[in-house]
């Protein structure tokens, strides 16, 4: 790295948040308010990758609505964007050709009068309220390192991404250094799998004993339908799908949710803790797509957005610790989600809102060490947010497992509250639930003839057009690679290779016909920054680093 002995610009806040998704938005929202009730001046900061708030916010999702209204209550009279309301719930099984409709709506999945919501849109209006009570936000920043303390422990800001370097990173004419932005008190949330979250949980070992996090990749889609009323002739707006295109073999599912203007949201979710080597996300994701009952309820429609993300899936035990010296973790990269409710934004808002009174009292006794922060721990324990999660405690490790023992899990965990046959339930990490398929066959088409239908069913390239990702090409390459030797061998010939097919953005091709041998080309400015080759890769071969802030996807509406 050339750029080591730069002198950078030092910038000082009380509170600096890193993400602006909702669990930092209501937690610097929170703050400020507290602030205003006690007479507190405070500075609170929120920097964000994306080019502004909500830019990386991927999600049409079911939103239980009261930390919202407990943090906002005139949230609808100031124009809260809310898509539609939930006015009935279905849950259907597909196999190849046909739709079952369950007679029963598990009670997690029961989501009647809750509000439908396009996360990008939600959040980008929390940004609006956050910066009305004085909150600074800087969006187009990108966190890329924790600074410490001279102790070494203590959290003491983060810094900023360097603007301007070439491939080699060298610096160009119109180099712009990052800046330390130092914070009496730094909140992590910055959504599942945060770079700076990984970088300080393995250096401060705040990952102790807890089981291995597991994770979802959702592909989601905002279809424009013809029809206005297509979704209004079922007897739901909220429906759920298990089944196919993964049958009872690997975990997953989809769902579609009514928006507003005529619009759905459609998504498909896949475990990352997936057995089959030479599974294709998108080709999944086209299949379920086209199954004809999905395909009846938006036939005619056209993709106005696409984007891809994961999601931290894994439930209460996976948890790490969430304080350390001037340090929370919050939201999603801290693992706050409901997984058998496939919603988890209504407790990351919540982690936020209990961060920011802990922060509070912590800077009003001038002590935020991690003995004063703990509190934040003590307040999720005894609070609704602990009781919500133990129900799920085991759920994803449950539908990881294949065929009958996952239905088997799941009913246990469901009639005893989340304990199971057995509580805690091991899980393994992501990356080494891959089957070896040493014949896997490259160059299968993909199963659905794209042609029919180019508007309703984007090719994968067209797909990351409509999340209007864009990197500038000449930065370093974010996505490293440790040991190419291992691509080019033991991957292939075990694997064939599962990073050109798990990337929802086709970032990874295989070069079977280079001089050298085959080779895996990454076109890095596709990357959708959903963090699945992090994850997935079976050899952990692959680093994930925060790129140029203000490049990535630009979502509107997802
Ligand atoms: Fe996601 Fe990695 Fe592909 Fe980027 S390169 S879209 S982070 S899987």
């Amino acid at each position: 790295m050339k750029t080591a002995s730069i002198q950078r610009e030092q910038m000082e806040v009380d509170v600096l948040f890193v993400g602006a998704g909702p669990a930092s938005l209501a937690g610097a929202i929170r703050l400020m308010q507290i602030a205003s009730d006690r007479g507190m001046d405070l500075e609170v900061a929120v920097i964000e990758k994306g080019t502004e708030v909500g830019a990386h916010a991927v999600s049409g999702a079911v939103l239980k609505p009261e930390p919202l209204f407990e943090l906002l209550p005139d949230a609808l009279e100031q124009g809260c964007p809310i898509e539609s309301r939930v006015r009935g719930d279905g849950l259907y099984w597909l196999t190849k050709k046909r739709a079952y409709r369950l007679p029963l709506v598990p009670r997690h999945l029961k989501n009647q009068g809750r509000v439908i919501i396009s996360l990008s849109r939600l959040t980008r209006w929390l940004g609006e309220r956050a910066e009305a009570l004085g909150v600074n936000i800087f969006p187009g920043f990108a966190g890329t390192e924790v600074l410490f303390g001279q102790d070494g422990r203590t959290v003491v800001g983060v810094r900023t991404d360097d603007k301007g370097l070439d491939r080699e990173r060298t610096p160009r004419a119109n180099f712009e250094p990052g800046i330390d932005l130092k914070a009496g008190v730094t909140v992590l949330g910055e959504g599942a799998r945060g770079s700076l979250c990984e970088q300080v949980c393995s250096r401060l070992g705040l990952k102790g004993d807890s089981g291995p996090e597991q994770f979802e990749v959702g592909i989601k889609e905002v279809i424009q339908l013809q029809e206005a009323d297509r979704l209004g002739q079922l007897p739901a707006n909220a429906l759920h799908f298990m089944g196919h295109p993964l049958g009872g073999r690997e975990p997953g599912g989809g769902f579609i949710y009514e928006m507003d203007q005529s619009r759905l949201a459609l998504g498909f979710l896949l475990g990352l803790g997936y057995r089959e080597a030479g599974l294709d996300v998108y080709d999944r994701f086209l299949q379920f797509k086209s199954h004809p009952f999905i395909h009846s309820l938006i036939k005619g429609g056209k993709v106005l957005e696409q984007g891809a993300r994961t999601v931290n899936t894994g439930g209460l035990y996976t948890m790490p610790a969430l304080t350390a010296d001037g340090l929370i973790l919050i939201g999603n990269t801290a693992g706050f989600h409901n997984t058998p409710a496939l919603k988890g934004v209504h407790l990351c808002m919540q982690s936020g809102m209990l961060a920011a009174e802990t922060i509070a009292e912590a800077l009003a006794s001038s002590d935020c060490s991690q003995s004063s922060l703990q509190s934040f721990e003590e307040k999720v324990g005894s609070g609704g947010i602990q009781a919500e999660m133990l129900e799920g405690r085991n759920c994803q490790q449950a539908l990881n497992r294949k065929g009958l023992a996952g239905f088997v899990h799941l009913g246990a965990q469901y009639l005893s509250k989340g304990r199971g046959i057995i509580d805690p339930l091991p899980g393994i990490p992501d990356h080494l639930s891959l089957k070896p398929d040493p014949g896997y066959a490259f160059g299968s088409e993909s199963s659905r003839p794209l042609e029919d239908e180019p508007e309703l069913f984007p090719d994968q390239l067209t797909g990351v057009y409509l999340s209007r990702t864009g990197h500038r090409e000449d930065q370093p390459c974010h996505l490293e690679i440790h040991d190419p030797e291992i691509c080019r061998s033991t991957c292939l010939d075990r694997f064939g290779c599962p990073c050109t097919r798990f990337c929802p953005g086709g970032v990874y091709e295989l070069d079977r016909a280079a001089e050298s041998g085959p080779v895996i080309r990454i076109n890095f400015a596709n990357c959708l920054h959903c963090k699945t080759c992090e994850i997935k890769d079976p050899f952990a071969n692959i680093t994930w680093h925060c790129p140029e802030g203000g490049d990535g996807p630009k979502y509107k509406i997802v």
